[in-house]
């Protein structure tokens, strides 16, 4: 299986050649410099390029992919894997249920209005196409999938003489029924999910701003600001640095720290999540006024050590004498949107709770809602092996280069 793809797009400023990959959210020329950030329309929308040259008519099927990890919570506790699959979007008998095998060389292409061809409009969700996303066993209580990935990838099929054949392979396509060509081209719709690009300049100074290639957040060295896609402009998002002492092995790590309340669980003070996991901690007047925070790492780590970051930070709930002055060179790439992030509270709250009995009910369907949220960068010591909090977190440094690198 083809898990990690690579897409082909030329500069829009010159035109040269430049080879992106699937987490990619910048696109760097290496001809004429220019950088530009990639902008969606709730998902990237590529498609697999037409290689057989034998003729006929060219119509892509569109398929879901997705990356990421899934979270579910029953009576045993909360249990995580990590999703990679994909699945075609249409309902129609006989067209091929994954994308199966492709050459690895296979380079994907931004689909546009403008890409020639027919194509097949979607008619199956996320949801229904990959169950992994949503909830499964009527045990479980609650489900929550944080996206790593999650695109549309449109596949050729060449029709030619009232036969089908592979786009890529140019094999014949397994045989199908009689209405089935007929019933296909009903459903001709223009591809969806548009690709923009951005220039990665500070709306507020008009200063480059910097971010690694996967970064979801932006930063401005001259104005000292923090800025994430909203539909397909920069916003400013607040942010902060948690000060350390002077050393030189300190390493920033970007998490968020989000505000939601749950009246269904009733939840919304230091307190209150003493008494629902059961902290060792003698609960004051002061707790019970001091607002509830959910922390996420804000970048892509694997599934088990995610679900404790969150766990540990939200348990130590960190602070200390904040800066706006962001890290510059020491500090990773916030890779993970606070969108993601969000979908990630349920599942750190269900790990927390210790009556699981009377509050995973609660849980189920639970969205929690997002009243407030800043990004916060952490400082970490590194001893070369691990980073580690002066809360005594730790994470381990080759964990870290998992959905990401320094
Ligand atoms: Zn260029
Ligand atoms: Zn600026």
């Amino acid at each position: 299986m083809n898990s990690n793809w690579q897409i082909e797009q030329s500069c829009p400023q010159c035109g040269a050649p430049v080879v992106l990959e699937e987490a990619d959210r910048i696109l760097t020329c290496p001809f004429c410099r220019t950088r530009l950030y990639l902008a969606h329309t709730g998902y990237f929308s590529y498609h697999i390029p037409v290689v057989s040259k034998q003729g006929g008519e060219v119509i892509y099927i569109p398929y879901w992919r997705l990356k990421g990890a899934a979270f579910s919570a029953s009576l045993s506790g909360l249990a995580h894997r990590f999703v990679d699959a994909n699945a075609v979007a249409v309902k129609l008998d006989g067209l091929q249920p994954s994308l199966g095998l492709r050459p690895q060389t296979l380079k994907l292409h931004f689909t546009t209005g403008e890409t020639p061809g027919r194509f097949i409009a979607a008619d199956r969700t996320l949801e229904e196409a990959l169950p992994q996303t949503a909830q499964k066993a009527a045990e479980t209580f609650s489900h929550n999938f944080i996206g790593e990935t999650v695109n549309r990838i449109y596949s050729p099929l060449i029709l030619r003489n009232k036969e089908f054949y592979d786009g890529v392979l140019g094999k014949p396509y397994p045989p199908v029924k009689p209405d089935f060509i007929e019933n296909l081209l009903t459903r001709t719709a223009p591809p969806e999910g548009e690709i923009k690009f951005i220039p990665t300049l500070c709306p507020h100074c008009g200063w480059d701003m910097e971010g690694k290639k996967e970064a979801a957040v932006m930063t401005c060295g001259n104005c000292q600001s923090a800025w994430a896609l909203q539909e397909q402009t920069f916003e400013k998002i607040p942010a902060v640095v948690v000060l350390a002492d002077q050393n030189e092995k300190t390493v920033y790590l970007p998490f968020w720290r989000m505000k939601t309340h749950i009246d269904k669980i009733g939840i919304s003070s230091r307190a209150d999540l003493i008494r629902i996991a059961n902290l060792p901690r003698a609960i004051t007047p002061e707790l019970e006024k001091t607002p509830l925070y959910f922390w996420s790492p804000a970048f892509k780590i694997n599934p088990n050590l995610y679900a404790r970051l969150c766990r540990q930070m939200t348990v130590l709930a960190p602070c200390g004498k904040e800066s706006q002055e962001l890290p510059a060179a020491n500090a990773y790439t916030a890779s993970l949107p606070v969108d993601e992030a969000r979908e990630g509270i349920t599942a750190n709250l269900a790990g927390l709770v210790v009556d699981r009995k009377r509050l995973y009910p609660l849980l189920a369907d639970l969205v929690a809602p997002l009243d407030e949220y800043r990004l916060e960068y952490h400082p970490f010591l590194s001893n070369g092996r691990e980073l580690v909090h002066r809360g005594g977190i730790a994470v381990d440094l080759t964990a870290l280069s998992f959905g990401m690198k320094l």
